[in-house]
């Protein structure tokens, strides 16, 4: 059995330098895709019991590797933990774009869902407010956002790439895509039910309340508010906002602005662990105060670089892939086990406490994003864990000899190499 599974990797490893090689070549004659593909079928020819003989979908094959050919160490029914926002239905309007991926897209996904959102210059996301709480992570150009906090006051505020933003339940807020271009951002929501199709919208609203009692509630004549919506706007094209300090000065009138920052600027930030595997910055309710129930972490890691094995004591991560190749492997007890490959657009998700690593499998940076339900992050890492546990119990456990025990790392990497 064992000598099996040792067989089976150093297979698995001729595999691996195939695709290498193939890879190499393909990107040399910029023919990358073409090769993949080629070395996909490659990659489970020779071994009856991993070769299709029927042709299926070679680009699809070839973005998942891991699944058309797993690791010898893969076991048992692991649901799956990807969705490729490329398959989420695109609602697309005057304005923008929305899609969403939630826990009907991705069933593993119950305490976090996801929007990916586009709106062009001067396009409007309404003003509008849901049961959830909202966190942001700008991934292209530059929106303007407002609320009111819950005494009334009022934020208005301009982001760019890399920032965030926070909005908490019931607090009502817009965005809108800034010139030239507007933006492109990723929502999360901490409720893996949540819905863009459920939000309580400001024209929906409207347009569901009888004409005479608009009138009445804003001591208007009843003509003057004939020509409101009669169904919802969502997204809209409207006209690109004038100066920021003007938008915030008739917005805060006689209350006066509010003294909460809904926005953050990560990229200001240094980063909170930097080592030569790449560098990750953590954004919780310690440095961005109003984030209370979203936790996140922003990580780069270079070619070859490995995330530790790690897990997460707090809550279930909910990933979104911006640039760059992957894999990652969930370990999920009971000696089941399953890799998947990731690539930008993609969403993975890891549940509570189970075990995992995300390993950069392609030759530019990987970039991603760990969002958790909760106020504050938290990981423990397998070497902080084995590094500060007795040396003899360990030894005992792994059958590592004294050497190997004493160059495991003693503090938690994050991001390897050191
Ligand atoms: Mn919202
Ligand atoms: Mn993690």
């Amino acid at each position: 059995m064992a000598d099996e599974l040792e067989k089976e990797r150093w297979t698995r490893r001729g595999f691996l330098g195939a695709s290498s090689a193939a890879l190499a070549a393909g990107m040399m004659t910029a023919n990358n895709a073409a090769a993949q593909i080629q070395d996909s079928a490659q990659k489970t020819q020779g071994d009856p019991r991993r070769s299709e003989p029927v042709q299926k979908n070679p680009a699809l094959d070839a973005q998942n590797a891991d699944s058309v050919n797993p690791p010898p160490t893969d076991a048992g029914g692991v649901p799956t933990f990807k969705y490729p926002f490329s398959i989420a239905h695109k609602r697309v309007h005057e304005g923008g774009w929305s899609r969403e991926v939630t826990v009907r897209e991705l069933a593993v996904s119950k305490s976090l869902a996801g929007v990916n959102m586009r709106l062009t210059a001067g396009g409007v996301r309404e003003l509008h407010w849901h049961t959830a709480a909202e966190w942001a992570y700008m991934l292209y150009g530059t929106t303007r956002i407002t609320c009111i906090d819950a005494d009334g006051k009022s934020f208005v505020g301009d982001t760019k790439e890399g920032d965030l933003w926070y909005f908490p339940p019931g607090i009502p807020h817009s965005i809108q895509g800034l010139a030239p271009d507007g933006g492109e951002f990723l929502l999360v929501f901490d409720d893996g039910n949540f819905s863009e199709y459920e939000t309580v919208l400001l024209s929906d609203w409207m347009a569901h309340t009888p004409r005479d009692v608009v009138s009445k509630n804003f001591v208007v004549p009843q003509a003057a508010v004939e020509k409101m919506p009669h169904k919802e706007l969502f997204i809209f094209q409207a006209e690109i906002p004038g100066p920021l300090a003007e938008d915030q000065r008739r917005a805060a009138g006689a209350l006066g602005p509010s003294p909460i920052d809904f926005a953050f600027r990560t990229m200001q930030m240094p980063p909170t662990k930097r080592t030569k595997g790449g560098e990750v910055r953590v954004i919780d309710s310690n440095t961005f105060k109003i984030s209370q129930n979203i936790a996140a972490a922003v990580v780069t890691v270079k070619p070859g670089g490995l995330r530790e094995l790690h897990w997460h004591p707090n809550a279930d991560e909910w990933q979104f892939y911006i640039s760059g190749k992957a894999r990652m492997t969930v370990f999920a007890t009971g000696g089941r086990a399953r890799t998947m490959d990731f690539e930008a657009g993609d969403v993975g998700y890891v549940l509570k406490t189970l075990p995992h690593y995300i390993e950069n499998t392609g030759n530019t940076d990987l970039k991603f994003l760990e969002m958790f339900k909760s106020s504050y992050y938290q990981d423990l890492s397998l070497s902080e864990w084995l590094s500060h546990t007795p040396p003899e119990l360990v030894a005992a456990h792994l059958n590592l000899d004294k050497t190997t025990l004493d160059m495991l790392p003693r503090t938690k990497a994050v991001i390897l190499p050191e």
